[in-house]
């Protein structure tokens, strides 16, 4: 039997277990499954690694539960400034936009990109320009507005702090708070025909100001997919995100040190990105199928499935 398998996160960081209401976990678990079953069944029909990561994507990026899509955070200036990229493995064909707003599937404008443009990577009103001209409808600010993300934004509104989506609820100023939660989305998967792709997709943080872009868009970076060794999203202080250069560098080592998938990836997120003060977590998948869902937070959105019979959705540690 030929594998097909697919991961996906919703964004890791302080999701300690009783924190959320019953509902609320419940809420989470469901969309997660949603969005998983949307991209593994794209696999079943025998299409590509590139069309699962895209629907899986669009399915969270259509829940206000996460930051990506509909459920962006706000900026500075309240409004709503997205990032998303797409990567093949087959060819390492890539496609990013970043500073997006009113589209409602920034993936699938990355995927436009690599696939529409001799360009990888397009940022601001070019970007929009680009979506107009293809086609897209540019929502208004009603579509993003979510109350808990804006109350977010009301806590730090005029402030030079910004913020990775939501925090625990303490009594700490959310500009203290070390423990936040990263709400972007991404999804990795292998096709029937060995080939795997990468997709990820935020609305960065909240409050940020002068078009601050994260690891997310940035190929190599937040993604990466390379047939040779492994596709990767991330997910977490996108900062220190770039400068790890992590999902690369997880293909790298195993390219290089001929490390493992699973060994890469723990090297990265347990000891080189802790190195320099970051925390987040990725998925990877390689073209045997093997899947890391690796973390250094309390918790990561997640959900894995094959056709061996995983099928997984999972929150905290
Ligand atoms: N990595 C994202 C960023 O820095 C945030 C996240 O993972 O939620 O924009």
């Amino acid at each position: 039997m030929t594998k097909i398998a697919i991961a996906i996160h919703g964004g890791a960081g302080t999701l300690v277990k009783g924190m959320m209401t019953p509902e609320k976990e419940t809420a989470y678990r469901q969309a997660l499954q949603k969005a998983l079953d949307a991209g593994y069944k794209i696999l079943e029909n025998g299409a590509s690694s590139m069309d699962a990561v895209e629907k899986a994507v669009q399915e969270l990026e259509n829940s206000h539960l996460f930051n990506a899509g509909k459920g962006s955070v706000f900026t500075a200036t309240e409004t709503h400034e997205m990032d998303a990229s797409i990567m093949e493995g087959k060819n390492l064909k890539a496609g990013a936009v970043s500073l997006i707003t009113g589209i409602a599937n920034p993936v699938s404008l990355a995927r436009d990109v690599m696939e529409k443009t001799e360009h990888v990577f397009l940022a601001g009103n070019g970007a929009m320009e680009f979506a107009k001209e293809v086609g897209y409808e540019i929502e208004n600010s009603d579509y993003f507005y979510d109350e808990f993300r804006h109350n977010q934004w009301l806590e730090i509104k005029g402030t030079d702090s910004f913020q990775l989506d939501h925090s625990k609820n303490t009594s700490t100023p959310l500009s203290t708070r070390k423990d936040s939660k990263f709400g972007t989305v991404g999804a990795v998967a292998l096709d029937e025909n060995g080939n795997i792709a990468a997709a990820t997709s935020t609305g960065g943080m909240t409050n940020k100001k002068y078009g601050r872009v994260g690891d997310s868009p940035m190929i190599g970076a937040g993604n990466y997919a390379n047939n040779e060794t492994c596709a990767v999203s991330c997910t977490g202080s996108g900062e220190y995100f770039i400068r790890g250069v992590v999902a690369y560098d997880v293909s790298c080592l195993m390219e290089h040190k001929g490390l493992s998938l699973e060994e890469a990836t723990k090297e990265v997120i347990q000891n080189r990105i802790i190195k320099i003060g970051g925390d987040g977590g990725l998925i990877a998948i390689d073209i045997k199928g093997n899947i890391s869902l690796e973390f250094n937070t309390e918790g990561m959105y997640r959900g894995s499935k094959n056709n061996e019979g995983l099928d997984l959705v999972e929150i905290y540690k």
